[in-house]
């Protein structure tokens, strides 16, 4: 094919097309196709490289090299030329392969004798699969068409991998997706979970990457394009009142799918002998590709639209939607890149574990995954490529790993964890009732977060005194609208029901930062979790915070009431919200409303600068609750969301534990009632720490609570606050070692 025409090109793949159907075995498959293509090119060699696992490929057929080559020949990822294309999911195209940066001598193959090389990465939407290699004597560059030629049949090569067809012999051709895999990511919502893969949405099965009938291939594309361009005109239609950010990634679809040279690029793929569908995934793979090396996140943003976009056209050509047809297993484990809140709101308890290949801590999923208990791993890269329908699958949600398919040592010790786990709980239900009394005569009171109606059952399963921290944000965020002021009525009505008289503390809505509301004109803030969001939105917008704290006092109903406010950063903030309170009571007075029992208004220290405000501030404000996740953060300026940052400080630093101490003594100075509700009150050695600096009242998941009040009737607080200024004095940057070292005695 040294002309490169498109004739050539079909021709070659129609004859790709025979091998693929043929009765060979795998192997015999892999050598007829390398020696068709280095024929069609009119080069000496040509040789398939695959992975054996995530990070070997293997030389698995070869026309031109040494046959004794085959299978021996193995390269990391990244090594040689063959390992750079890998790497970097770059075409290397070059006269003098000796000489190119990376080039790494493999005598077995004797292929020091070609000088030209021209390395394509077979892919297949953004999974790695292997490479393809042509090589000749002679020293010349590769033309463009060549390029291009050797490409699509790169795509087929994948299409042919994942369909199984080099599967057959040998343990370097086991099948793709039969193998076990340990993928590591981080921990969204602790626990362990066994099941079996869910994925929200499977992917497109491509059968018949190579058609003869390019005319037809092309009205099939043309067809599909226009479809989806009305589909995007609809969608944009229907959100022109909607949401801003809606709105871009719309206009953003449309403009790709108006795209001239993503049209272009498919119209040549076809030409040269690919179905439509096999183009459409040509492209989307590229951009996968490039998805991976662009850091600017606008860009990635942009190819993250073009990869959406390619989903539905593919969907639309294929007739494959995302309903597959496949019943969900009975012990589901969902698998997706990303999933709202609503959506999984929907499966519910069904799910026993969660695996998202992007996701964050903090996204609106893991907080729902959080209020249900469902063990997440988020930001698990490749699980949605790497799984499919029905896979054995084990979730390590407090390690943040997941091991897909799993080998029976693994599936073994994996079990026997979830054993111990569930014996631990069995000691925890014992001590459900007890009281929380440390060995010194301490007494704690340990409460729960919540912020679901579907929370409130682990109230008496945990043995929580109350709900500390009830996030009535949620509610909000779940929902595609501004729930009505009767809605809220009702369900904070229900919360306190279900609380059968135990107090729940209601946090009024803490918006904005990475909370934002769907229904909401996002703003657009260089720095959101510094900027406009929950009291400062709730001053600044009183309207919604009034509804809100209408809905409260006509849900207590005559019943005790407690309100918080978050994010208060200086006085004036809670004097003025506690005097939109005392306004909306009078109001609710003369409306004739029954008021609450008793009414008791606080405020989250979530900033700084609280804990050094006046004492006048600490005599007025009815009880305090750290927020110790946002206060952490802005203590040492690490943000909660950024995985590089956020576990770079330790929460028993001296400093941090220092300022601690400094907002319990002014707590006390005042008689002001004080609790913790940052994630730190739910591991047991922060707690056991937070209770000895002073706090007496800890707000965790109710998952949490078993575990910490086992450890604090264990211990003597007086002896740990003396470890603890023991390693202070000493000048140690945390108290951890000195507090994990006495335990080990205490044991
Ligand atoms: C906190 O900041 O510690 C807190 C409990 O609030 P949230 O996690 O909802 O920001
Ligand atoms: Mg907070």
């Amino acid at each position: 094919m040294a002309d490169g025409t498109e004739s050539e090109s079909r021709k070659l793949l129609g004859r790709l097309r025979e091998a693929m159907a043929s009765d060979d075995a795998g192997q015999a498959r892999l050598d007829k196709i390398t020696h068709l293509i280095a024929d069609s090119m009119g080069t000496e060699v040509c040789s398939i490289y695959l992975f054996r696992d995530a990070e070997t490929l293997e030389l698995c057929a070869t026309e031109g090299l040494q046959p004794e080559s085959v299978h021996q020949t193995r390269l990391r990822m990244g090594e040689g030329l063959v390992g750079r294309v890998a790497k970097y999911s770059k075409v290397i195209n070059t006269p003098d392969a000796p000489s190119a940066k990376g080039f790494r001598y493999m005598p077995e193959t004797g292929e020091e004798r070609f000088s030209s090389f021209l390395g394509i990465p077979v892919q297949r939407l953004g999974e790695k699969l292997g490479v393809l290699v042509v090589q000749s004597r002679d020293a010349r560059e590769f033309s463009a068409d060549e390029v291009y030629a050797l490409e699509v049949v790169a795509m087929v090569v994948a299409e042919m991998t994942e369909l199984g067809a080099f599967v057959g012999e040998g343990a370097a051709l086991s099948p793709l997706h039969q193998q076990s895999v340990l993928l590591r990511g981080g921990t969204g919502q602790e626990g362990a979970a066994e099941g079996h893969v869910w994925l929200h949405e499977p992917r497109v099965v491509v059968t018949n990457p190579i058609a003869d009938d390019p005319h037809r291939e092309l009205e099939r594309l043309n067809e599909a394009v226009e479809e989806l361009r009305v589909g995007v005109d609809k969608m944009l239609e229907m959100s022109q009142t909607g949401d801003k950010e809606q709105l871009q990634v719309l206009e953003a679809y449309r403009m790709f799918a108006n795209s001239k040279g993503w049209m272009r690029r498919m119209e040549e793929d076809i030409a040269r002998g690919l179905s439509a569908e096999a183009a459409v995934e040509k492209e989307q793979s590229q951009a996968r590709a490039r998805m991976e090396q662009v850091n600017d996140a606008y860009l990635r943003e942009r190819l993250a639209d073009l990869d959406d976009l390619s989903n539905r056209l593919l969907r639309i050509l294929t007739g494959q939607g995302s309903n597959s047809g496949a019943e969900l297993p009975a012990d589901p484990i969902l698998v997706a890149r990303n999933i709202g809140p609503g959506e999984l709101l929907e499966y519910g308890r069904s799910l026993k574990g969660i695996v998202l290949e992007e996701g964050s801590v903090g996204s609106h999923a893991a907080i729902v995954a959080r209020a249900l208990a469902i063990p997440l791993v988020v930001h698990t890269a490749r699980i949605t490529t790497e799984a499919l329908n029905g896979d054995h699958i084990m979730v390590d949600g407090d390690q943040g790993i997941v091991h897909l398919r799993p080998d029976d040592t693994v599936v073994t010790a994996f079990r026997d964890k979830i054993a111990m786990q569930a014996d631990a709980q069995e000691r925890y239900a014992s001590i459900r009732d007890r009281k929380t009394v440390t060995r010194d005569g301490k007494e704690l009171s340990l409460v729960m977060n919540a912020g679901l109606m579907a929370d409130l059952p682990s109230l008496d399963s945990s043995g929580a005194e109350g709900v500390g921290l009830f996030r009535t944000e949620l509610q909000f965020l779940v929902r595609n609208q501004m729930p009505k002021r009767s809605e809220l009525v009702s369900l904070y009505g229900r919360v306190l029901d279900a609380a059968h008289g135990k107090r729940v503390v209601f946090r009024t809505l803490d918006i904005g930062s990475d909370k934002v509301l769907p229904y909401m004109k996002p703003t657009d803030e260089p720095n959101p979790a510094l900027g406009w969001r929950a009291i400062r939105v709730g001053l600044d917008k009183p309207g919604v915070m009034r509804m809100q704290l209408q809905a409260l006092i006509r849900a207590a109903n005559g019943r005790p009431l407690t309100i918080m406010f978050p994010f208060v950063a200086q006085a004036e903030e809670y004097r003025m919200a506690r005097a939109e309170v005392d306004k909306t009571i009078e109001r609710e007075r003369k409306l004739g409303h029954v008021l609450p029992e008793t009414l008791e208004v606080g405020a989250m220290l979530e900033t700084p600068s609280l804990a050094f405000a006046p004492q006048k501030f600490f005599d007025d404000v009815g009880f305090l609750s750290i927020g110790g996740n946002d206060l952490k953060q802005f203590f040492f300026a690490a943000d909660r969301e950024n995985e590089r940052v956020r576990r770079r400080y330790d929460t028993l630093n001296v400093s941090f534990l220092s300022l601690i101490e400094r907002i319990v003594e002014r707590c006390a100075i005042s008689g002001t009632p004080l609790s913790f509700c940052g994630e730190d009150a739910g591991r047991p050695i922060e707690a056991l720490c937070l209770a000895a600096m002073g706090i007496r009242t800890l707000s965790m998941r109710p998952a949490s609570i078993g575990p910490v009040k086992s450890l604090l009737l264990r211990s003597n607080l007086d002896d740990l606050r003396k470890i603890i200024s023991d390693a202070r004095h000493r000048g140690e940057q945390s108290v951890r070692p000195a507090v994990m070292d006495w335990l080990k005695q205490q044991s």
